[in-house]
């Protein structure tokens, strides 16, 4: 009898915890969908700073902008977290094909933390391959001196765009090496791309310490890409690649911008959120990661808007240099380490400002079975899969060094990599209403996890 009671209790409370919950979420909801900033912090960042690589004046201009936006949501507290971080330099480049008669240029971008060919034309034929087998098959003869034309595809067949990313990446990260140990002088990619159109995407590429040249890389769009497939199957193609960009000497002062709500009961346990300040040099990195610190800021500026009172600390952090060398990320991890802080978990949101599906976790079995108990919570913002190992790379390092769990943002990917390091990643290609949802979903979760805890 006394058990039943017990029993009976503990259904009553959970049933009124999880009705607090269910209400928490939609108060939430409507503070974000009726007054958020998110959306005019975008335009702000995008039109007023514009794109901003690491090390360059406009990010550092971005590290103003997101301390001023912090304490404008209202954050109890905000600091600028120094990060050293390297400085790429693109300056003039072009690419001409020879496909038919005559040289002619086609829309192309070096890839970052390329070497380029020091302003001068390099000027070969194109060998077209469509992955590296086929390269490893060639004769050196047939592709000493010459520019490497990888045609590898992004695969279509994944519904999931961030698996085709993950399967294609590695010809845009690691090309030049594989091409540079073969004798050939230079690269083109097809660019990581699944738009039906000619943008080509920058990103980041390495190169090997036991390479015998840095060999310059560049990426064209699906259309050029397709031209250049059809001459090269016709007959001899050649290209003339000319491009000033280099890697500058030593890494320039940079800054993580942090801002918190201070925890109410137990403040030295810290719950974070994130995106990244730093974008590529093309475009308004608007998807790429202004979406994400727009977010970020507002689930700070919404929880306190709707007076609540969270039991651990709450921070927001806009990384600095996630796409060319993750300094940000590394700088905040190593500052947790040294000064012994009590982290919960870390999401990040870096997947575009799309409407939010899911949120995926890497952390132990409990703990993911622990949040997905709460999936019916999530049903009514369309938000439903919890299925997924996603955490972020701007907070690998903090998983990495302090066993942390973490987790990411996943919106829906479909046009992710239309948009991805382009000079289209443009304010104007985002959806106030999909941004301001995945600030909705960010901010839930978080309140899920001061309420309920992880373990
Ligand atoms: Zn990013």
């Amino acid at each position: 009898m006394r058990s039943s009671i017990i029993t009976a209790t503990a259904i009553c409370l959970a049933l009124t915890s999880d009705a607090q919950d269910s209400v928490m979420f939609r108060r939430i909801s409507d503070e974000v969908l009726l007054h958020s900033t998110c959306y005019d912090n975008l335009r702000d960042l995008c039109k007023n700073v514009g794109h901003r690589l690491s090390g360059t004046p406009a990010a550092a201009k971005a590290v103003v902008w997101g301390e001023k936006t912090m304490k404008q949501a209202g954050a109890d507290r905000v600091w600028l977290q120094a990060a050293d971080v390297p400085c790429w330099y693109r300056g003039k480049e072009s690419l001409a094909l020879k496909m038919e008669k005559d040289f002619r240029e086609v829309p192309a971008l070096s890839l970052g933390n390329s070497q380029g060919t020091g302003g001068k034309p390099l000027e070969a034929d194109v060998v077209m391959v469509y992955n590296y087998e086929e390269l490893k098959a060639m004769p050196d003869n047939a592709v000493k001196g010459k520019i490497i034309f990888f045609n590898y595809r992004f695969r279509q067949d994944f519904v999931n765009s961030f698996e085709g990313y993950g399967d294609a990446v590695n010809y845009r990260w690691n090309s030049p090496n594989i091409a540079s140990r073969r004798g050939a002088a230079g690269v083109i990619i097809r660019s990581m791309s699944t738009g039906e159109d000619d943008f080509p995407h920058t990103g980041s590429m390495h190169y090997d310490d036991s390479i015998p040249k840095k060999i310059p890389e560049m990426a064209i769009g699906n259309q050029s890409a397709n031209a250049l497939e059809y001459a090269c199957k016709r007959g001899t193609v050649q290209a003339r690649m000319t491009s000033e960009c280099h890697m500058k000497e030593g890494l320039a002062h940079s800054y993580n911008v942090i801002g918190e709500i201070k925890g109410t009961e137990v403040p030295e346990r810290i719950i974070t959120v994130g995106g990244h300040l730093d974008s590529w040099d093309v475009g308004e990195g608007a998807h790429d990661d202004g979406a994400g610190c727009v977010q970020s800021i507002e689930v700070i500026r919404a929880l306190k808007a709707i007076g609540y009172k969270p039991r651990y600390t709450i921070r927001a952090v806009l990384f600095m240099n996630e796409e060319n060398g993750l300094m940000g990320g590394r700088a905040y991890a190593d500052s947790a380490i040294a000064a012994k802080e009590n982290h919960i978990v870390a999401i990040e949101t870096d997947a575009g400002g799309f409407s939010p599906r899911g949120i995926g976790m890497e952390m132990s079995d409990a703990r993911k079975d622990r949040i997905r108990q709460y999936t019916h919570l999530f049903l009514p913002y369309n938000v439903y899969d919890f299925s997924h190992n996603e955490g972020g790379a701007d907070i690998s390092p903090l998983q990495r060094k302090m066993n942390l769990p973490v987790a990411g943002l996943m919106p829906d990917s479909q046009r992710y990599f239309d948009y991805h390091h382009t000079a289209n990643d443009v304010f104007e290609n985002v959806n106030h209403r999909e941004l301001k949802l995945g600030a909705v979903t960010l901010a839930q979760f978080i309140y899920l996890v001061c309420e309920h805890g992880l373990d």
